[in-house]
């Protein structure tokens, strides 16, 4: 549990480098501590260390870890979302980061209208088109961010990708210079969105490149809790 601190301070310390090195305000850069499968033992010793934005990429694994933490945590949906498990997120999560389809959108919008609130959600890109990943192609986002933000309830605040797995984190570089993009392409013209555009992107390997490309949101996993505990 002590390492968990210690790896946030190292994180922090990369994080306010690589906004150095690009000119960008430290608090541009929200860093997500990615949970999922870890014990609640160890979310409570990351948000000790400071941590207040957590992400989980299963619905029930969110509903479960969110009644046992403190009211002040976001919660970030970064896991592909199954239309029938809309219902138990909406109104409880900060931001869904995973909506890759109309359909997927317009249930988010259906369950936002019945709880009365507004939901932040961002479009999934799959920027290296890699058929092993969910996501929405370069090309058809554009059309998918103009329908599903017309609908009720429902705000686009930008965009998500998660890029390949790759040891050289340089080589992800292009796919982050994509997604930032294409999110000027798209939102870029709205003036009234324009500086707030939400980018998430960015995990363990690569999240220093990520925020050199422009990443406004980093999900970072196992350079926090560790390598994963799937047998639990
Ligand atoms: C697991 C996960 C991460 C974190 O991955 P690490 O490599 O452990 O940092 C980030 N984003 C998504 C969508 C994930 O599922």
């Amino acid at each position: 549990m002590e390492q968990i601190a210690q790896n946030l301070q190292a994180i922090e310390k990369n994080i306010e480098d690589a906004c150095q090195r690009s000119n960008r305000a430290r608090e541009d850069v929200t860093l997500i501590s990615v949970s999922k499968t870890k014990p609640i033992e160890a979310l409570r010793a990351a948000y000790a260390a400071g941590a207040r934005d957590f992400g989980e990429n299963k619905v029930q694994e969110l509903v479960e870890k969110m009644p046992q933490m403190p009211g002040d945590v976001r919660w970030h949906m970064i896991g592909h979302l199954q239309r029938n498990k809309v219902k138990y997120i909406v109104g409880k999560v900060a931001l869904i980061h995973s909506v890759d389809s109309m359909r997927l959108a317009e249930e988010i919008s259906k369950e936002s209208l019945k709880q009365g609130v507004v939901s932040d959600i961002l479009l999934e890109v799959n920027v290296a088109a890699e058929e092993s990943k969910f996501g929405t192609s370069l090309e058809a986002a554009k059309a998918l961010y103009q329908a599903a933000q017309a609908l009720p309830n429902l705000c686009v605040k930008g965009f998500m990708t998660i890029a390949p797995y790759t040891l050289e984190a340089e080589e992800n570089r292009p796919y982050f210079a994509a997604l930032r993009q294409l999110s000027v392409d798209i939102m870029g013209q709205n003036a009234h969105n324009v500086d707030k555009v939400i980018l998430s992107m960015g995990m363990t390997g690569d999240y220093c490149v990520a925020i050199e490309e422009g990443a406004t949101h980093v999900r970072v996993g196992t350079g926090i809790f560790g390598e994963r505990n799937y047998f639990n």
